[in-house]
């Protein structure tokens, strides 16, 4: 690639902090959040203009649709999001029977019946409402905010990490801070700062989604229609532990399928669409319906062509549900994602590198961070954490090799790729922030590198956070 040389330059110190968190994700905010409340000084930096990362920009709300009645959860900051959530009015009614008339309610009550395991109740979270939510846990906490902000290199000393440089409308400005904890997602600071990472080749990264909102929707005629077409999980998922087959889902892919065969939908788009929120207001929310292969999400050219081939490929999916979606016919988009949704990009090399296998077979570690129950989603596996099982996460998954008093939190955390299927979800990402968080802090009070802390000392004040370690 053609290169020009920059002119150096002085850049001005915006501020000074103890602990920097940099990306506001489910990881990000239960870093800065967990961070502060140990009691050091915690700056939490976002390049957009709001916090919560996938959730709020992606229209991400199902923070914990895995869960059911024997699911082991590893408590902490991520199970708080729901509780505020709910207690501010910004989760969403979870019980959709309501919707459903006496012969509907006759028709699925067997077939709901047949599935081993009641389905899961976890109330959709309000991606709108949880800005509010995310602002207000911020402010308690006392964090220093800071939005439109973008981290565009790290500072280092060495191999140690001294702050990073941003941009925003104020200009090139750097922040300096004695831990750094990288929860872009992407391991933007971890990249920058020259740690090792992976990244699989773009065809095999997982898909990129355009989630999307509708208004005007029948939603009782949809609801009916819906539960008399329910479809297993056996019908959409490659594998799975076999317990799983016989669950209900109400995943669907018949109107995009007629769109297809009428010439509607070129043939090579895949459309098939997760819901998760419904209102009496007319509302059908979250629709996960776009799914783009081969985009890297580190490329900016890639960026561009996702957004404006996901947004084409939304009006496509409305068109087809305005037509062959019984409740969709005077539907109207309510809103796109404010940004393409990312699943994977780069990932780290830690200290250690979960694997397929700890995440299946129950492993315990004792650098112990928290506990993710046995659900993994991703790459066509689906295993539900229906029976109680879960694994340690262990403290090496988010120290970087090669860089000094660094952690990174979130989906970019060290793994393997099957892994990623448990570790991405947003539930296990607030288990790597929270973990990051404190572990910042006791690194900080007791003087000690990032890589050198006590581990009884980390586990003891994730523990006083209500982190559940073993
Ligand atoms: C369409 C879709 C559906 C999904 N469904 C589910 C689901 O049902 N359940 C589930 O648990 N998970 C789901 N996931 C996965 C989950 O959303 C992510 O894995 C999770 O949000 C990752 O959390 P994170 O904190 O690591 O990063 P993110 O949520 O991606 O947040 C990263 C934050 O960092 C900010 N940032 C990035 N780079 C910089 C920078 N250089 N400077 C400043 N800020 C920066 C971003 O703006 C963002 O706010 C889904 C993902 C997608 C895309």
């Amino acid at each position: 690639m053609k290169q020009i040389q920059e002119p150096a330059k002085n850049v001005p110190v915006m501020a000074e902090t103890d602990v920097l968190v940099v990306g506001s994700g489910p990881s990000g905010l239960s870093a800065a959040i967990a961070a502060a409340r140990e009691g050091v000084d915690t700056m939490l930096v976002e390049r957009w203009g709001s916090f919560g990362g996938n959730i709020t920009q992606c229209l991400v709300g199902s923070l914990a649709w895995y869960r059911y009645e024997k699911t082991v959860e590893a408590g902490g900051i991520g199970m708080e999001f729901e509780k505020r959530a709910d207690e501010m009015g910004a989760t969403h009614e979870s019980n959709l029977a309501q919707y459903l008339d006496e012969d509907t309610l006759n028709y699925v009550a067997p077939k709901l019946a047949e599935s081993p395991n009641p389905p899961p109740a976890s109330a959709p979270l309000d991606t709108d409402m949880f800005k509010y939510v995310a602002d207000t846990m911020v402010q308690e906490a006392g964090i220093t905010p800071v939005l439109h902000c973008l981290t565009v290199d790290a500072i280092m000393d060495g191999n140690t990490i001294k702050g990073v440089i941003t941009e925003s409308k104020s200009g090139r400005q750097a922040i300096l801070a004695k831990r750094v904890i990288d929860a872009t997602g992407d391991a933007d600071i971890a990249y920058h700062a020259g740690a090792p990472y992976r990244k699989s080749p773009k065809d095999e990264l997982m898909e990129i989604s355009m989630n999307f909102g509708c208004s005007g929707v029948d939603v009782s005629r949809f609801i009916r229609h819906t539960a008399r077409n329910l479809r297993y999980i056996r019908d959409w998922a490659k594998e799975t532990a076999g317990k799983e087959d016989s669950e209900l889902t109400s995943h669907m892919v018949e109107p995009f399928n007629k769109a297809k065969e009428a010439g509607e939908i070129p043939p090579h788009v895949k459309l098939e669409s997760f819901w998760t929120t419904a209102t009496p207001l007319g509302e059908i929310k979250n629709l996960n319906t776009v799914d783009i292969a081969g985009i890297d999400a580190t490329d900016v050219w890639d960026l561009t062509k996702a957004e404006m081939e996901g947004r084409q490929r939304v009006i496509w999916a409305l068109n087809a549900l305005k037509k062959y979606q019984p409740g969709f016919e005077n539907a109207r988009l309510r809103t796109f994602g404010s940004c393409i949704g990312v699943r994977e990009t780069r990932k780290i090399i830690g200290e250690y590198n979960i694997t397929e296998h700890d995440v299946r077979n129950e492993a315990r570690f004792d650098d112990s961070i928290g506990i993710f129950p046995e659900f993994l989603d991703a790459y066509g596996v689906v295993i539900l954490p229906t029976t109680g099982r879960y694994f340690h996460v262990p403290y090496g998954i988010i120290l970087p090799l090669k860089v000094e008093n660094l952690l990174v939190a979130g989906r970019c955390v060290a793994g393997d790729k099957v892994s990623h299927a448990a570790t991405r979800q947003m539930m296990c990402c607030a288990v790597t922030g929270q973990g990051a968080g404190v572990a910042a802090a006791v690194s900080l009070k007791h003087n000690t590198p990032c890589r050198k802390v006590n581990i009884s000392q980390l586990q003891s004040a994730l523990t006083k956070q209500g982190v559940r370690i073993k």
